[in-house]
């Protein structure tokens, strides 16, 4: 599935192609994502230049005029930029053909991204408004978590995978930055003091700052007209580790379900 790094760098890598450009068709081929893809997206993009393309969370925002393209990737959703000409393939449900003579083309085989023509500020969306703060904004940081967790016993790793906490702190990047932080995952959020929040706060942001440069490196990849793909393997400590050597004290890796995840520590250095 992709995580808020795969979207971050899916974001940079289409961003150079898109902006600036005006939209000459939209195609949609399989109009039956998540929520339906509506006509008024084919109908009122063409002729709109794209002013922007930012990311909230994992959703990616293409901003044209006064209206908004809300897209998500799903489980199993990519974004390519190709050559026009391209013949479309099995589960290439949406096209956006630019004057630049490419399209963004959309992939999805299991259809939970979606792509939501707005007409109202995204802010205001019900899937945007109620999500906490970016990961890599200033906004979030150890006073803000420490604040939020007051009174709270769900297990700190639940806690920070809460997206009214804090977005995109994915499975695997709660577990690296809990180890990183050495902070047991079950231990209860609101009984965690100021100064440990800070470093979980700094954790998180290095896993996530880590992931996004290693993707980074495989960009052309990425937008490539073969399809290839930019997910990347990270160097994980305990993730996925279960029974393997601790890389600080080489105690073995434990893993527990938290929250209907699992989750790898290690039970001497997280406390
Ligand atoms: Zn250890």
């Amino acid at each position: 599935m992709p995580e808020l790094p795969e979207v971050e760098t899916t974001r940079r890598g289409l961003a150079p192609h898109v902006v600036g450009r005006r939209v000459v068709e939209v195609t949609v081929r399989e109009p039956r994502l998540r929520w339906p893809v509506t006509p008024q997206l084919s109908r009122d993009l063409p002729g709109r230049r794209i002013d922007n393309l930012t990311r909230r969370a994992k959703y990616l925002l293409l901003a044209a005029g006064d209206g908004h393209l809300l897209m998500h990737l799903g489980m199993s959703g990519r974004l390519r930029v190709v050559p026009a000409d391209t013949p479309a393939g099995l589960h290439d449900h949406l096209d956006i053909r630019l004057d630049s003579g490419q399209v963004m083309r959309l992939n999805d085989p299991r259809r939970f991204g979606c792509a939501l023509w707005l007409r109202q500020p995204p802010d205001e969306h019900a899937l945007i408004a109620g999500l906490g703060p970016e990961p890599l904004s200033d906004a979030f940081n150890g006073d803000w978590l420490y604040a939020r967790s007051r009174g709270r016993r769900a297990a700190v790793k639940a806690f920070i995978m809460d997206a009214a906490n804090v977005v995109g702190v994915g499975n695997i990047y709660a577990s690296e930055a809990l180890f990183e932080a050495g902070i047991h995952p079950s231990r209860p959020a609101g009984r965690i003091g100021p100064a440990r929040y800070a470093r979980l706060v700094e954790a998180i942001k290095q896993t996530l700052a880590r992931a996004i440069d290693a993707g980074g490196t495989t960009l052309r990849d990425y937008i490539g007209v073969d399809g290839g793909t930019g997910w990347f393997q990270l160097s994980l400590a305990v993730y996925g580790r279960e029974g393997r050597p601790c890389p600080r004290d080489a105690t073995p890796i434990r893993r527990r379900i938290i929250g209907q995840r699992s989750t790898f520590f290690c039970p001497r250095c997280q406390t």
